[in-house]
């Protein structure tokens, strides 16, 4: 992060409506809003009959619901979907869901150019990016484009009533993963740490009470308003090596997400705070403690989430080749990208040992 005043900031066009209910009350009213006569609902398998009633709210604005998202977008599912907006004559989307149906909508947005309205379920931030994602032949490719930026947002604090405290948690900490990168990023901003250091202590304040008791809605409020300022972080800068960490243990090793970011993220902050001190005493004020990296490894751990890589499903074998991957592209990040140091963060990471 700098300290001086010297940035740009390219504020992303779009509306975010927040209020508990607005899933049910008011999306009608912001495809109302696009001009919106045809729109096609999308979800994933298991969000399905919250989509329903998001579909049924429409009433005969709605077109359809396709229940099928993926993670990470498979190619396959992107292109079914499509042809069926096609067949549909849709013209426009509704996702509803976590990261999965929001690439989804997102995916249609740029094959068909057809306005998004993304309805989030988790904390993944998808919805307040320009950036798509697209796995074929196991490969993840990625891209930003404004097409693909929702016009729409509807946060609503009761959808994730019911996401199970594990999912909670990590997707908790993923967004707090946006947000430490985004503070250090080459095009962060003064803006962007305000929003990133409110949305961090937003996140980290709300997820211990929702462990202790998941539906409370005063909670998941500030937990879903710190997802937003966490993923308007993510939209408006560039990330660095924990993400690109992430990119390569999911997409290659087939790792979950939002677990991933949670396990790497202590071990990340600690390789590049020496390069970043700002950074690391933003995101320790924000936690309420002394040692960022430390107090992010604590939270996980006293909130029961996955500690190491080895726990996800990683071989001791594949470290070597995930640090060859990392270190294959050069990008941004604080402290300069080594296969060596790099390399030593994913062995500390695979143990789950303290980040140092
Ligand atoms: P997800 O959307 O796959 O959801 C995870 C699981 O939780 C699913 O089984 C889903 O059905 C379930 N779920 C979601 N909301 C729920 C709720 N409220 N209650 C109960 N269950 C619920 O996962 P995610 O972590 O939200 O998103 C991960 C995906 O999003 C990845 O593919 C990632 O690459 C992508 N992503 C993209 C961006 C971007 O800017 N393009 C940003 C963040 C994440």
């Amino acid at each position: 992060m700098k300290n001086f005043l010297d940035f740009i900031y390219d504020a992303q066009p779009m509306r975010v409506v927040f209020r508990p209910g607005a899933a049910l009350t008011a999306t009608a009213g912001e495809a109302e809003r696009l001009g919106l006569r045809r729109v096609l609902v999308l979800s994933g398998s298991r969000g399905a009959d919250t989509a329903q009633a998001v579909a049924d709210s429409l009433g005969e604005a709605c077109v359809g619901l396709h229940a099928e998202a993926k993670m990470h977008v498979p190619v396959e599912v992107a292109d079914h979907a499509v042809e069926l907006a096609r067949t549909l004559g849709a013209d426009g989307c509704v996702a509803v869901g976590g990261g999965s149906a929001v690439g989804l909508g997102k995916a249609i947005a740029l094959r068909t150019g057809l306005p998004l309205i993304a309805v989030p379920s988790t904390y993944a931030g998808s919805e307040m990016t320009p950036v798509w994602g697209l796995t074929e032949n196991g490969a993840k490719r990625t891209g930003r484009d404004p097409a693909v930026l929702p016009r729409s947002v509807v946060y609503d604090p009761e959808l994730t009533l019911e996401l199970p405290v594990p999912l909670t948690v990590t997707s908790g900490i993923n967004a707090i993963a946006h947000a430490v990168e985004a503070l250090y990023a080459p095009d962060t901003s003064p803006v962007i740490a305000l929003m990133a250091e409110e949305g961090v202590g937003a996140l980290a304040g709300a997820l211990p009470e929702l462990a202790a008791e998941p539906r409370s809605l005063e909670a998941r409020s500030r937990a879903l308003y710190g997802a937003w300022l966490c993923g308007s972080c993510l939209g408006a800068t560039t990330m660095g090596l924990h993400h690109k960490l992430c990119h390569v243990l999911g997409g290659t090793f087939g790792l979950p997400h939002a677990e991933t970011h949670t396990v790497v993220l202590p071990y990340a902050l600690a390789y590049n705070a020496p390069a970043a001190p700002l950074t690391a005493s933003v995101v320790a004020r924000a936690l309420d403690a002394e040692d960022a990296p430390r107090a992010l490894w604590d939270l996980a751990r006293r909130l029961g989430a996955p500690r190491s890589l080895a726990e996800l499903g990683l071989k001791e074998g594949d470290l070597a080749t995930a640090a060859a991957q990392a270190v294959s592209q050069a990008y941004a990040n604080p402290r300069p990208v080594t296969e060596e140091g790099v390399l030593a963060l994913l062995r500390a990471a695979y143990e789950g040992t303290p980040p140092a």
